[in-house]
């Protein structure tokens, strides 16, 4: 164990309120790619970028390609939670984590059994009918062809957030107050460029930051302990190990 894990075991210990903020590294060690990073969708060649596509006016003008792009670059039904889905479940388990913030949409917070999820972004595993408000399943999307419609009739959307799009008020306020609140607060797999992750960081005012990527982020300066390496290691050993 290095001296980072050791410092992160022990911080961990001593706590009973902390929380999680995670980026789309948290999800790439299950294997889902990050849209944002250098070996991720942005460098494919679509006939319009990732960000375009994924808009909520694409949605609305062309929903049969959003969905096109959308069931073949978005979804991943097979990926598991990784060793850092399992150690956040344990420490809320455990009382010591208070909430998940996360800016990934794939539900394996959740699957990993964490109580507490924040989804920044909304989550695939909902999708909602715009006209009766009806929600269905992810099975719902990946098992329909072109638009998936409503029993009703309506146009079927997922519940995520696309670009254009204002985060829901209610799961915004309940991260901030969590993060304000925060004895310990973990930040992990993201480099903390994106909005709104650097701002509601800002919210924090304890004095154990803690930033797990594999690359520095906007925040290095303020961190009082940097683990440069896979969050699922490092809180894998941080929880588990002896
Ligand atoms: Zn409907």
């Amino acid at each position: 164990m290095t001296a980072e894990i050791t410092k992160l075991r022990e911080i961990l210990q001593e706590s009973n309120n902390i929380v999680f903020f995670g980026g789309a590294g948290v999800s790439t060690e299950s294997g889902i790619p990050d849209f944002r990073s250098a070996d991720g969708l942005y460098n494919e060649k679509y006939a319009y970028p990732p960000e375009t596509i994924l808009s909520r006016s694409f949605f609305s003008a062309n929903t049969e390609e959003f969905y096109k792009f959308y069931r073949e670059k978005m979804l991943y039904p097979d990926a598991k939670p990784n060793k850092a889905h399992i150690a956040l479940a344990e420490l809320e388990k455990q009382g010591k984590l208070k909430a998940v913030i996360t800016q990934n949409v794939d539900g394996l917070h959740t699957e990993a059994g964490s109580v507490n999820v924040l989804e920044l972004h909304g989550s695939a595993l909902r999708n909602l009918c715009l006209t009766c408000g009806e929600c269905y399943p992810l099975e719902k999307i990946i098992n329909s062809e072109g638009i998936p419609l409503c029993l009703c009739g309506g146009v079927i959307k997922p519940d995520v957030v696309l670009y254009e799009e204002g985060l829901d008020p209610y799961v915004m306020s309940q991260a901030t107050k969590a993060i304000n609140d925060a004895d310990v607060l973990i930040v992990g797999g993201t480099s903390l460029n994106v909005y709104p992750a650097a701002g509601m960081i800002n919210y924090y005012r304890g004095d154990k930051l803690i930033l797990i990527n594999k690359s520095e982020t906007s925040f290095d300066r303020y961190a009082d302990l940097i683990i440069r390496d896979s969050i699922g290691m490092a809180l894998n050993a941080a929880v588990f190990e002896e």
